[in-house]
């Protein structure tokens, strides 16, 4: 049966359904006559995914995947369709981007559990989170957070360039969010238009791990030769092995030339010349680019990988000196991994309530480990924590300021307390 997996076992109903308290000892007398009204919505979902006709239905011809319900479609890739969903218990919007596994060779196995394992470390206001991992034997289905705003890449073509003050306050989320990823040693190896997300609000979503990786040290090389070829670094098409970080460095100076003219800095015909181009570093910035600006593109498209802007000199340039994060709703570090939903702390009250209206019971909670996105408590979890997050502004946009009164202590301020279609192509 489609939903036998999520059954809960009948003991559950003894433990007190709206705290953590396991209240098995009450006798009898203790239940209600009509046990079927007091089901939580967990037992209610879960029984209606093994019993009720229709639900049984909608998980068979795919409206339904495991906790969610399905709705239409709203982004497709080279691997993958991606759908809109709700969470059938907490009713929140994700996004569900759906594998067929049938399809997959051994190499796009790899790939996406590296996908999954990169997006599983990443908890970032500018990173697309993923919630849950959804597996059928004929697809994999990655729950992720809903980013409604489409991506820059439509923005560009439908609406031109970006305005000077967008494009900061764009491309400095960007830069926070592959500062953090390199921080843990996770390189995405696709950043392009088409994988930068916004969501309703406007705030800056990096999606899309299917290529990325993550080191075993900071200076590991890499080799294997991915991503799209317009975003590519000249040592791609020239060295046997490259620095991961240096390549996204790379990409990032092709998305900020994209961003703020409204076209590619190398364009060609065919695939020789544009490797020629890239190789070559041909490219103009035109002139009625901000000076500031241009400055920035020219320090992070250089040939030589190690002559790039480091992430600090990105983060502390001029152009960059009016933007104003609300870094004190960041993370400074990776979130602490729980070993289980029992060691939440007293701030997290409010998910934990929540988890027990839903009918999570201390038996539930106690043998969940968070680290296992394959649990559909792991999904209701991380997307209640996320809520909560969201709520104390954690998804805020960085505003510009009017003014910036001394540019050489405001540069050292921001320097330290910052803590196309792809293919996996051996362009060489
Ligand atoms: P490719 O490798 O061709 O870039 P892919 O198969 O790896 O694609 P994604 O890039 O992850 O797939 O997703 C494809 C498209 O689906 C995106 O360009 C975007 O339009 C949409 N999409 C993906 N994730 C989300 C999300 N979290 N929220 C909203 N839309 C999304
Ligand atoms: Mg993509």
């Amino acid at each position: 049966m489609p939903g036998s997996q999520y059954k809960v076992t009948s003991t559950k109903i003894h433990h007190s359904l709206y705290s953590l308290t396991d209240s098995s000892e009450a006798g009898p007398e203790d239940e209600e006559p009509d046990s079927l009204l007091q089901l939580t919505p967990l037992q209610k979902l879960t029984t209606d995914m093994c019993k009720n006709e229709k639900t049984i239905k909608e998980l068979i011809i795919g409206r339904r995947v495991g906790f969610y319900k399905v709705r239409g479609e709203i982004g497709s890739g080279t691997f993958s369709r991606v759908k809109m969903a709700f969470h059938a218990l907490t009713k929140d919007k994700v996004a569900l981007k759906i594998l067929d596994r049938t399809r997959m060779d051994a190499q796009a196995q790899r790939l996406l559990s590296k996908e999954i394992s990169s997006m599983e470390l990443l908890q970032h206001p500018n990173v697309v989170r993923l919630y849950e991992v959804v597996e059928t034997p004929s697809r994999l289905y990655l729950v992720l957070e809903y980013a409604g705003g489409g991506d820059l890449h439509n923005r560009i073509c439908n609406e031109g360039k970006l305005s000077d003050n967008t494009s900061k306050v764009t491309f400095a989320q960007i830069l926070s969010a592959v500062k953090y990823m390199h921080n843990l040693n996770i390189i995405h190896r696709d950043l392009k238009a088409e994988n930068i997300l916004f969501t309703c609000s406007g705030c800056v979503k990096v999606a899309d791990f299917g290529f990325s990786t993550q080191l075993s040290n900071r200076n590991m090389m890499l080799d294997t030769f991915c991503g799209s070829p317009p975003y590519a670094a000249p040592e791609l098409f020239r060295d046997e092995s490259y620095a991961g970080p240096l390549v996204d460095v790379w990409a990032m100076g092709v998305l900020l030339f994209f961003m703020v003219t409204g076209s590619m800095p190398f364009r060609a015909e065919t695939m020789g010349k544009l490797r020629r181009c890239i190789m070559g570093g041909a490219y103009s910035v035109p002139p009625w680019v901000p000076g500031p600006c241009q400055r920035l593109i020219r320090g992070i498209l250089k040939v030589a990988p190690n002559e790039r802007y480091a992430m600090d000199q990105m983060l502390g340039c001029d152009w960059l000196l009016p933007v104003e994060f609300p870094w004190s709703l960041l993370p400074p570090e990776p979130m602490q991994r729980l070993q289980s939903l029992m060691d939440l702390k007293q701030e997290d009250e409010e998910v934990l309530r929540s988890l027990e209206q839903l009918g999570f019971t201390a038996e539930h909670l106690r043998s969940n480990q968070l680290q296992d996105s394959r649990s559909p408590l792991t999904g209701v979890y991380r997307i209640l924590l996320h809520r909560r997050l969201k709520h104390r502004g954690f998804d805020s946009t960085p505003v510009v300021r009017g003014m910036v009164r001394d540019p050489k202590r405001e540069g050292l301020r921001a320097y330290r307390g910052l803590r196309h279609t792809s293919k996996l192509c051996v362009i060489s």
